[in-house]
């Protein structure tokens, strides 16, 4: 029997001191934990879509008022700056306006019949007991871009933020509970063993549907167990972005746009450019002012003044990065700058890897198809349209792309021809709670956010009505 004392330490990426201890859940919480949304979804789901509309807008409100308490439980947790993290605790909690507004347009239809004597009605319900599964890049965000829908629909939900960040999971929560959501409408889960979450989101009876947010390789492994017991399925995976350039774009802009979007969360985003394809004729400019600005970048504690690049989450993630630049350069890549870890000034005590342009980025390298996950910007040159597009889709992924172009005919082409579920032309930040964010191929099923986002968790029932 498990220790229902048991808690786990949460780490500061930065300095690699204990932040907190939190309850570490086991199978019996976990099943606690479904049996109250699955108790409490009948009166939930039949709350007015107003009455669920205000607790969602009372919790955006909170949210706002906790801002900076909230950024800086984010920083501590998760390693970034205070400003990036005021920038997701305000995405996060958009999440709670947008929904619920949504909440309240929940409409169905009428469609017309075949016979005379029938009628048509399409109306949409909430699928049910949903289970939840966060990563710890975003570690706010991540939660309500799926709790506000899921609640807005009348869902109930059993939520499990990753191990490394569940302080910001808590936060929300208690926010939730202070606005009046009811007691067992959502429930958190924190542990150190995501196994029997997976497998009881996967199997237990009482959830209608998972929904995930983190790598293809947990991702395949959940939506697979999911498939046998036929549950509802939203997976938000892995990344390997293309950042296209061409030579009408101004260098300098572009330079500018893929220094913010790489270095972004340390490069620790789903829609980090991965790859980035720069028209040969103005590569060496493009090089040269991503350089310049990326050596200005101040890596260290998020919670300092004036940093702007905080640590990786942990050492395996360093040491990948290492990896990918080793190999890199071994096949011929030019380190143009950073490529190594940063250990002085006492950054040796958390995860730090200097902000890195590697230029003749090619195929052969791992870096080129491997999620990096890391602040690395690889640049590969290109000759023409064609074969910039053909290789920009060469991944198994399809998140996102970038493209910078001031022709709009090649805006236009590209828009339509690169497999990827969110596309910014001239735009490092094609995100908000309003747009469907998700992926294709190997990057996932389902979007989030937008009118698609609440869709994932209605279901579509036809009444055929025979009137005499
Ligand atoms: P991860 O290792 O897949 O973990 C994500 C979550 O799944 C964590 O809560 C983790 O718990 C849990 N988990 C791990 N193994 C599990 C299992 N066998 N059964 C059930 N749950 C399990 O991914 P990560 O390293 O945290 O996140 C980075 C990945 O997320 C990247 O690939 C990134 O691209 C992707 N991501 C995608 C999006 C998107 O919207 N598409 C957004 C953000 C991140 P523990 O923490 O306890 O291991």
């Amino acid at each position: 029997m498990r220790d229902p004392e048991r808690s786990f330490s949460v780490f500061n990426p930065a300095t690699g001191q204990t932040v907190a201890e939190v309850p570490d859940a086991g199978p019996a919480e976990i099943d606690r934990a479904i049996a109250a949304a699955h108790r409490t979804f009948g009166d939930w789901s039949g709350t007015t879509a107003y009455r669920r509309a205000e607790l969602l807008r009372d919790a955006y409100a909170l949210m706002m008022e906790r801002k900076e308490a909230l950024a800086k439980v984010m920083t501590e947790e998760q390693g970034k700056p205070l400003k990036a993290a005021r920038n997701e605790v305000q995405y996060a909690a958009d999440f709670f306006l947008w929904y619920a507004e949504e909440a309240r347009r929940i409409y169905g239809s009428t469609i017309p019949a075949p016979r005379a004597d029938q009628r048509f009605i399409v109306a949409h319900q909430p699928v049910g007991v949903v289970g939840a599964i966060t990563p710890w890049n975003y570690p706010s965000s991540m939660i309500t871009r799926k709790v506000a829908p899921a609640l807005a629909a009348g869902c109930t939900v059993v939520v499990k933020p990753a191990e490394q960040t569940p302080l910001s999971a808590i936060e929300i929560f208690k926010i939730l509970d202070e606005v009046g959501v009811p007691n067992g409408v959502a429930n958190l889960i924190t542990t150190s063993d995501p196994i029997p979450v997976g497998e009881a989101f996967t199997t237990d009876p009482r959830i209608q549907k998972i929904t995930f947010t983190g790598s293809t390789e947990v991702g395949r492994v959940l939506g697979a167990a999911a498939g046998r017991s036929l549950k509802r399925v939203s997976m938000e995976l892995g990344g390997h972005a293309p950042f296209v350039v061409f030579p009408d774009a101004d260098p300098v802009h572009a330079a500018k746009g893929a220094s913010l979007v790489k270095f972004l969360n340390t490069g620790q985003a789903c829609i980090s450019p991965n790859r980035m394809y720069v028209h040969r004729s103005i590569v060496e400019e493009f090089t040269s002012v991503l350089a310049d600005r990326v050596e200005k970048l101040v890596a260290g504690n998020g919670l300092m003044e004036g940093v702007s690049v905080g640590p990786l989450v942990d050492e395996p993630s360093v040491a990948k990065v290492e990896r990918q630049v080793a190999d890199a350069v071994g096949k011929g890549a030019d380190l143009v700058t950073g490529g190594r870890r940063l250990l002085e000034g006492g950054l040796d005590r958390g995860f730090f890897f200097a902000p890195t342009v590697l230029a003749g980025v090619g195929e052969g390298m791992e870096i080129y198809r491997e999620e990096t996950f890391g602040p690395v910007a690889p640049i590969v040159p290109f000759d023409d349209e064609d074969s910039v597009l053909k290789a920009a889709n060469d991944t198994r992924y399809g998140l996102a792309a970038y493209v910078y172009t001031n022709d709009l005919s090649t805006a236009v082409r590209m828009f339509e021809g690169l497999r990827f579920g969110i596309i910014g032309i001239n735009d490092i930040n094609p995100t908000a709670a309003a747009a469907p964010f998700g992926g294709m191929g190997d990057s996932g099923l389902g979007r989030e956010g937008g009118q698609e986002g609440i869709a994932e968790y209605l279901e579509t029932k036809l009444g055929g009505f025979s009137i005499r």
